[in-house]
């Protein structure tokens, strides 16, 4: 994982009709805060305007077209999912606790909560869960404020992940607590990625390999095989984390 940088003003969607429907929102909770907080109610919240093709097109943009989580390159074949990092229609602690409502509706359409991620990071795993260091501090209605909460996920746009999440080979590890429950909350060790993750680094032994081992560092060969190296730690490259810490750079 690594540190985004989301453009600082939101799409006109979310500025237009995002805004107006979370209004709604926020008016229909305040007229029965009861029945949204047992369940009875739920919100229905529209894909079209958070999930738009141009919230879409800008997330990817600052996301270097990468899961935000995972760092995968998933576009060749699935569209991903506009990720809610709080989520919108409910959320839970732990993985074995119920899931408590409404969730944090008033931010579903809220720029500062969106992200791009794959599938299998937020479907798969990351789901409903927003664990808290400070449980009793979280959020439950429009009323309350974020800022008192302090969240166990790494969150890209606003933290540096890699304060919290290092790698040895293929394998993520943590630094803090944040990073254990990222970890384990986005399953960043699950087996499919640790494959392909696996996959990238032997590639990369065998350039670095070849680039140590050359007689004549000029070469022209053994210049674009340091260059490969190179582009393969920027952001744009996937996994980039994991290679920063296998070249050490
Ligand atoms: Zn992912």
């Amino acid at each position: 994982m690594i540190k985004i940088k989301n453009p600082a003003k939101p799409p006109k969607t979310l500025i237009e009709k995002g805004a107006a429907e979370n209004k709604e929102n926020c008016a229909a909770y305040d007229y029965s805060p009861e029945d949204y907080r047992s369940g009875r109610k739920s919100f229905k919240f529209k894909n079209k305007i958070y999930g738009s093709k141009t919230v879409k097109k800008a997330l990817l943009r600052a996301q270097y077209e990468k899961c935000c989580y995972c760092e995968s390159k998933f576009r060749a074949t699935s569209p991903g999912d506009v990720e809610h990092y709080r989520p919108k229609g409910a959320v839970k602690q732990t993985d074995g606790q119920r899931v408590e409502h409404p969730g944090y509706y008033w931010l579903a359409y809220d720029w500062n909560n969106l992200l791009v991620s794959c599938a299998d990071c937020n479907r798969s795993y990351k789901k409903d869960l927003f664990p808290l260091k400070n449980r009793d501090a979280r959020a439950h209605s429009h009323h309350d404020n974020i800022d008192d909460e302090r969240p166990l996920f790494v969150n890209p746009a606003i933290d540096d992940p890699r304060r919290h999440i290092r790698f040895r080979g293929a394998t993520p590890y943590h630094l803090t607590k944040v990073g254990r429950e990222t970890i384990k909350g986005m399953g960043l060790r699950r087996d499919a990625l640790e494959e392909k993750r696996i996959e990238r680094l032997q590639g990369l032994k065998t350039i670095r390999d070849l680039v140590e081992g050359a007689k004549d560092p000029s070469d022209s060969k053994v210049k674009a095989a340091r260059e490969l190296l190179a582009a393969s730690t920027r952001p744009n490259a996937e996994y980039s984390s994991m290679v920063q810490d296998f070249l050490g750079t």
